[in-house]
């Protein structure tokens, strides 16, 4: 299936988008096409000039049947033209980065967002000549305010890491547009189940395929989705010169993980809403973030834009540091490890002094409203498809 009828479902598409039948054999899972190189029967430029998803296959960087499979896929499942794989969430994103700014250009970002690209755009762009402002996007007039005449690009992270702040996507769009600069979501923590930011006027969207599109925590990917004109412009240097392209394996584990995506994503919610409300009665726990909790401060954001309220919360408690000690010989179940989408519960402390040194940066009024929602760390849990009752003892046992 490599078109969607406006009558398909979700859950069908996430099972046949992308897949048909082998024409030689008639197995009915995608064989994994590991080669590098394809026999051509004319001469092909060795130039990535003019490359679209239509160029025959000729080497795996260009493209390759696996990947261009689970390109589909995510295309159908996100409502996008076209999407662009990569080996990581990471390489997704700085692809986005480095290949859409130029030296002079000004970027707008979330202040707070996934350590990884906080840091590139801290770090990295800086030093390309890119001129960056971190800003708290859940305050739009801050948006406005950060605007100069160079921006060229603005990138906000719905539900974002660790704090979960629900940006307005439509709103933030507007105010892109009417300065003409681009939108960029990275939509890892909600899923296409969730939120479609395309539709809601965003430009570009990009995944960790890692986290809750892969969903077993077996392959790292990337994605970028969007229109065939910006797809086609990645494409030439985002991917064929930077040259972060996954392997056709980590296509095929991921494509086989965003089968079930729908009927997952509806069990991490379920089991993250009662976990929240676990932790919210709970006198040990001190501030619940969860944007499925109307006590959530975007809650309204969040159930006008998302389908689904996803499975990461975050929490706090009075000593962390102990806590996570706890955590890390007592837990039975929940495994104490980074990364958030996986079937398997996964939990970590986001610690302040850490994140705000090395990732974020804050000062003044912005570092004490940070501290305010995350005291000196936020457990960040990623809720799995487990049985929430053992998840909820296992929890009860540590806090
Ligand atoms: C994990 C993650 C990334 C980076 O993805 P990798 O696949 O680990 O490179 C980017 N953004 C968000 C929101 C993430 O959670």
């Amino acid at each position: 299936m490599n078109k969607k009828p406006a009558s398909i479902g979700i859950q069908t598409t996430a099972i046949h988008g992308g897949e048909s039948p082998d024409q030689q054999t008639g197995a009915t899972v995608p064989n994994i096409v590991m080669s590098s190189t394809f026999v051509v029967d004319e001469p092909t430029s060795f130039s990535v000039t003019n490359v679209d998803q239509n160029t025959p296959y000729m080497y795996t960087r260009w493209s390759n049947p696996t990947i261009k499979q689970l390109e589909i896929k995510l295309s159908l499942l996100e409502h996008a033209d076209q999407c662009l794989a990569f080996a990581s969430g990471m390489a997704a994103s700085s692809a986005v980065l480095f290949s859409q700014l130029n030296s002079g250009d000004h970027l707008i970002m979330s202040n707070t967002n996934y350590p990884g690209t906080a840091e590139i755009a801290r770090d990295q762009l800086p030093k390309k000549g890119i001129d960056v402002s971190p800003v708290d996007t859940t305050e739009l007039a801050l948006i406005e305010k950060a605007i100069t005449p160079k921006t060229r690009m603005i990138w906000i992270e719905t539900p974002s890491n660790p704090l979960l702040h629900i940006i307005d996507i439509a709103k933030v769009a507007e105010i892109a547009h009417a300065h003409n600069a681009l939108l960029v979501v990275d939509s890892t923590f909600a899923s296409p189940i969730a939120t479609r930011p395309l539709e809601l006027g965003a430009d570009l969207v990009v995944h960790s395929l890692t986290k809750y599109i892969g969903g077993h925590g077996d392959a790292l990917g990337g994605a970028v989705l969007g229109n065939t004109e910006f797809i086609n412009r990645l494409r030439e240097s985002g991917v064929l010169h930077y040259g972060g392209t996954i392997s056709p394996f980590n296509a095929w584990l991921i494509m086989r993980g965003a089968a079930t995506l729908p009927l997952r994503m509806r069990v991490h919610q379920e089991n993250a809403m009662t976990i929240a409300n676990f932790l919210h009665q709970d006198a040990r726990v001190k501030h619940v973030l969860y944007p499925g909790h109307p006590s959530h401060p975007q809650h309204d954001i969040a159930k006008n834009q998302m389908d689904n309220y996803s499975g990461i919360l975050s929490f706090k408690v009075k000593n962390p540091a102990r806590v996570a000690e706890k955590m890390m010989k007592q837990l039975q179940i929940i495994h104490y490890a980074v990364s958030v989408g996986h079937h398997r519960s996964l939990i970590y402390l986001m610690d302040t002094k850490d994140l705000i040194e090395s990732s974020y940066r804050l000062e003044g009024a912005e570092l004490e409203k940070y501290k305010s929602s995350a005291g000196d760390g936020l457990f960040r849990c990623s809720v799995g498809l487990e049985d929430v009752e053992d998840l909820i003892a296992d929890l009860d046992n540590v806090l």
